[in-house]
């Protein structure tokens, strides 16, 4: 898929009031600073796009961006900001879990994970979510050029182990990094894969 278009549309803290075009949509999601604006920046060769969503008031809000007028990116909040106040936190979960219990377009979630971490409860907390409200997620592996190849490969295969323990299947994984733009072909020809899979669902 080439990128022709980025456009960024709206935030919002309320999922009625995202865009109405019937496209589908994928989000992004994950702890903070696992790399999310940059792995947006790298799949869309633009250096600042997920600058947008990244300023101050809007990293805790629905950022909507219109991608070659085919498909919704959603960069969500990074969760797990340990100085949120627990009042905070409970506002915060409660629009990210109406957002992904009523977008009906959403077609995939991207979970975020750094390539160099053990499964941490939050992100198997959230999986587990997803799981539960039938939301089709993949794992993207970020920052893979922090680690050598075979230490990398090792960190995979013990995660993907670990998370055997819970799920019966795994989840579609994807190995990237913004600094080597490793993984952007796949990642991008997954979405086209998708967007022409559920077509005929959004006619
Ligand atoms: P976010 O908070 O999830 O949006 O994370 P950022 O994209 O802002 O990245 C957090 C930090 O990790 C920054 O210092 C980035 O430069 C760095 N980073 C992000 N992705 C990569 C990557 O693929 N490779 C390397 N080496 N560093 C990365």
């Amino acid at each position: 898929m080439k990128i022709k278009a980025a456009e960024f549309i709206m935030s919002n803290s309320n999922v009625t009031k995202a865009p109405k075009d019937r496209l589908p949509e994928y989000a992004f999601i994950g702890r903070s600073n696992v790399g999310k604006s940059s792995l947006i920046n790298m799949l869309m060769e633009r250096k600042d796009l997920a600058k947008i969503s990244g300023k101050p008031g809007k990293t805790q809000l629905i950022n909507h961006f219109k991608i070659n007028n085919e498909w919704f990116l959603v960069d969500l909040p990074g969760y797990g900001y340990a100085q949120i106040s627990k009042k905070k936190r409970t506002i915060f979960q409660y629009f990210i879990e109406n957002y992904f219990k009523e977008r009906e377009q959403l077609v995939c979630t991207f979970v975020l994970i750094d390539s160099r971490h053990d499964p941490q409860k939050i992100d198997l907390e959230f999986m587990q979510f997803l799981g539960e409200n039938q939301i089709p997620f993949c794992i993207v592996f970020t920052k893979a050029d922090k680690l050598g190849s075979s230490k990398l490969n090792k960190q995979i295969t013990s995660y993907k182990k670990k998370l055997l323990n819970t799920w019966e299947t795994l989840p579609m994984t994807f190995l990237t990094s913004s600094s080597t733009g490793l993984g952007r072909k796949e990642f991008l020809d997954f979405i086209d894969g998708v967007n022409k899979d559920v077509a005929k669902d959004f006619k």
